[in-house]
């Protein structure tokens, strides 16, 4: 079922052919125009710097490398960054591999930072740089192989907050102080609960004995993907599972296999 992570991430929109002449940004343009136009800013930024200090601009994205590494690129923005670069060995640049696991909002402030420093077109670059960023955490979320459990009930990412709080987490993600867990990672012989049954996240929230009181009604089988998406969507439902796990994490002596 896992598959491989995508380490090299390729972007629709970085290869796309770039347009020659303008550095105009607007919404026709590709990613790519405004990764040069961001990387043009950085340069001539560096540039004028005090000589004895050595610039280097990270880039995370080879079509733009690429792009100002030939002298006779089609790309205006190339061109001159080519140039400057030449006049001034001192600025360095480097390719960073993207790092999906290092993104939020301060990774789009990082790279639109580190792109442009000033200027105006910041705001727009960022916002682009931001959904360039999405579209490569979305890639990665869904060829990785990890959180897969939370995958399949959130299969796309976001930057919007979504008020899941630790409860949550261990609940939707199955990993918490459930015997089938412990069982599962070795921490324990046994995945029975203290109560006779299967000690998983769903026995609490819809079987054992000891946690009546928060119960909800068990999914049909092959439904439990269906049932954990409404419930992760439904509050009344967050806040049983709420108190279920605060309530096995304060009473672990009660749920210990017998
Ligand atoms: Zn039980």
């Amino acid at each position: 079922m896992a598959r491989k992570p995508n380490t090299e991430l390729e972007l629709p929109s970085a290869s796309r052919p770039m347009t020659s002449g303008s550095a105009k940004l607007n919404d026709n343009n590709t990613v790519s125009q405004a990764e040069l136009t961001a990387l043009h800013e950085a340069v001539i930024y560096a540039s004028h710097l005090p000589n004895h200090n050595t610039s280097k601009i990270h880039v995370d994205n080879r079509a733009s490398i690429m792009a100002f590494s030939n002298s006779k690129s089609r790309n205006e923005t190339a061109r001159k960054i080519f140039k400057i670069l030449l006049t001034n060995p001192r600025i360095k640049v480097a390719w960073v591999k993207a790092h999906a696991g290092n993104i939020g909002n301060e990774r789009a402030d990082e790279l639109a930072k580190d792109a442009t420093q000033h200027g105006q077109p910041y705001s727009h670059i960022k916002g682009l740089l931001r959904k360039r960023m999405l579209e490569e955490w979305q890639t990665s979320w869904k060829n990785g192989d990890t959180g897969r459990k939370i995958f399949n009930i959130m299969p796309s990412v976001s930057l919007r907050p979504t008020n899941w709080i630790r409860e949550d987490v261990i609940f939707f993600s199955q990993h918490g102080p459930f015997p089938a867990y412990f069982k599962k990672f070795h921490l324990s012989g046994s995945d029975y609960c203290s109560c006779g049954g299967i000690g998983t996240a769903l026995h609490y929230v819809t079987e054992c004995i000891y946690t009546v009181s928060w119960h909800m009604r068990k999914p049909a089988p092959n439904f439990e993907q269906e049932w954990l998406k409404r419930v992760a969507n439904n509050l009344v439902s967050r806040h049983k599972i709420r108190g279920i796990i605060k309530f096995i994490s304060e009473n672990r002596d009660l749920f210990r296999p017998p």
